[in-house]
């Protein structure tokens, strides 16, 4: 045969090829779309898993009426110019193919509003082929309709797996893409119900949920990991939840889904020997790092990504600054005062009050340093009597405390008034709080002091932590657990005593005489 140049068509269902494999495929492109438009609403329907229809509507900026041939037009975005935006890509597509693509294969149409705009415009392409373009009433945001996907292309159809695992894919897709972004309210509907609704809110935990059900999503622990440039967000599972495939590791870079071998053998560094062989964790992990720092260009799918610092990359997955205190999944309380959890290594017993004097004291401590502690004012402002010796030292730290977010002041002998409290202690008692900040006080200490002024601090968190023999709610204890293990330290009180006790899987498995002489 002679060399000849493809036509048009065949070379754009070759390009389409690539793109295009599957429904899913489909249903990705148009998500990104949605979500690099700013949508904060995307709703998506699909009919016969996407084999007569995908349609995914956002409420995203538009396309101008006059931008709309270019659209569905080859190698043509808004999202790059030059070569040089290639390394610095900020959005999810950008290399204007997915909308030819997806228009050379299957009967498209794309109905569009944009803010300035009094009506919307849409346009049809059949098989490639573009129609004029029309005047419609249309909201503001895009309607891309896609029906009989591969109508032209009976080869691909004869791949298409079943509706059940094809649906599968495409429920697995977007779900992965509502956990990636939680604050935009994605739906999904089989043409007659919704399959997934989620709410926008910016709870990861409960879309975590409708991927893998409560039970599990209850049992994977939050990681929240942050260094310079880079931090990693998300869930991990604890030892005990596995699987026998990869399938559930997920890992987003950049807002972007990605399969990358890199991360995932670095994953397996972390928890090397704890896993047994042949077992993989579930994992919905969150990578954000500088744009510079990773090429997108190096897959058709953009499915893989390189990193400019592999290594850097390859440690900090290993082993992020994870975590100064393992991972730790709730169990329960016990006797209203200490709490138990599983973390990747064992049993964690934590006392409730000292875990909160910490968490409480890093917070204010944190908020002074940037000297912005936020104060709120009282209903009613409290008035408290204090014995003359206490009275005394408290009269020489006023100003002191006026900067750590209280308001007090002078209101007659040995009296004060409270007029407002750092926020941080919101509902907590004001004159618990005085008294604790003169507990104690030496009459050799400075105010404006350094030390000092640590001390007083954590006087005051001591005094305003919750109390062993307090019920606290699920939440509550989760909540505590969350911001112990946000904690610079994490393991001690600010007093120095422990804030919890460690029974590693090591001294379980010889106190039950499984290991080790019996
Ligand atoms: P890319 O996303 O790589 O730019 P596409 O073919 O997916 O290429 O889309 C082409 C262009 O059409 C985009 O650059 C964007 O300007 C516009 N577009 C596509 N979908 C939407 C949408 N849902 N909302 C707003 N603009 C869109
Ligand atoms: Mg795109």
């Amino acid at each position: 045969m002679p060399i000849r140049l493809l036509s048009s068509d065949v070379s754009s269902q070759i390009a389409a090829g690539e793109v295009v494999e599957r429904p899913a495929s489909v249903v990705k492109e148009l998500t990104e779309n949605a979500l690099d438009a700013g949508a904060k609403n995307i709703s998506i329907s699909i009919v016969d898993a996407g084999r007569t229809l995908i349609e995914v509507a956002d409420d995203g900026h538009g396309i101008p009426a006059d931008e709309l041939e270019l659209a569905a037009a080859r190698h043509a975005t808004s999202k790059l110019i030059q070569s040089e935006d290639l390394f610095h890509i900020s959005t999810l597509g950008f290399r204007g193919e997915a909308l030819a693509s997806i228009g050379s294969v299957s009967h498209m149409s794309i109905t569009s509003r944009v803010a300035s705009a009094k009506e919307g415009a849409r346009l049809k392409v059949d098989g490639g082929i573009s129609g004029k373009v029309e005047k419609v009433g249309a909201p503001v945001g895009t309607v891309l309709r896609v029906e009989n996907l591969f109508y032209n292309v009976p080869a691909r159809l004869k791949f298409l797996k079943t509706d059940v695992t094809e649906r599968r894919a495409i429920d697995s897709l977007v779900t992965r893409y509502a956990l990636a972004y939680p604050n935009v309210r994605f739906k999904v509907t089989d043409g007659k119900q919704a399959t997934l609704q989620t709410a926008g809110d910016g709870d990861r935990r409960s879309i975590l949920a409708a991927l893998y059900g409560v039970d599990v999503a209850k049992q994977m622990l939050e990681v929240m990991a942050v260094e310079e440039g880079l931090s990693l967000t998300g869930f991990i599972s604890p030892t005990s939840l596995t699987r026998s495939n990869r399938k559930e590791i997920t890992f987003f870079v950049n807002g972007r889904w990605v399969q990358e071998f890199s991360l995932t053998t670095a994953l397996f560094q972390a928890y090397h020997t704890l896993l047994m062989v042949g077992r993989y964790p579930l994992t919905a992990l969150f990578l954000d790092i500088d744009p510079e720092d990773v090429d997108v260009n190096v897959h058709p799918t953009k499915a893989e990504v390189r990193f400019r610092s592999q290594d850097k990359i390859f440690s900090f997955v290993e082993s992020p600054s994870f975590a100064p205190v393992p991972l730790l999944r709730l169990i329960g309380q016990i006797g209203s005062t200490y709490i138990v959890a599983e973390g990747p290594d064992g049993l964690y017993l934590v006392d409730q009050h000292a875990a909160h004097e910490r968490v409480l004291f890093e917070k204010l401590m944190a908020q002074h340093d940037r000297k912005s502690i936020p104060s709120q004012s009282l209903l009613a402002p409290e008035v408290v009597t204090l014995p003359p010796q206490s009275a005394k030292a408290l009269m020489s730290q006023l100003p002191f405390l006026n900067h750590f977010g209280f308001e007090v002041e002078e209101f007659g002998t040995n009296t004060f008034q409270v007029r407002a409290m750092p926020a941080l202690f919101a509902g907590g008692d004001p004159s618990f709080a005085l008294r604790a900040l003169v507990e104690d006080f030496e009459e050799d200490e400075t105010p404006l002091q350094a030390e000092v002024e640590a001390k007083l601090a954590a006087r005051v968190c001591k005094r305003l932590a919750v109390k062993g023999g307090q019920t606290l709610t699920t939440e509550e204890q989760r909540a505590l657990l969350n911001d112990l293990e946000a904690c610079a330290s994490p393991r001690t009180c600010p007093h120095g005593r422990p804030t919890m006790i460690h029974l590693s899987v090591d001294a379980l498995e010889r106190q039950f005489g499984r290991r080790g002489p019996r």
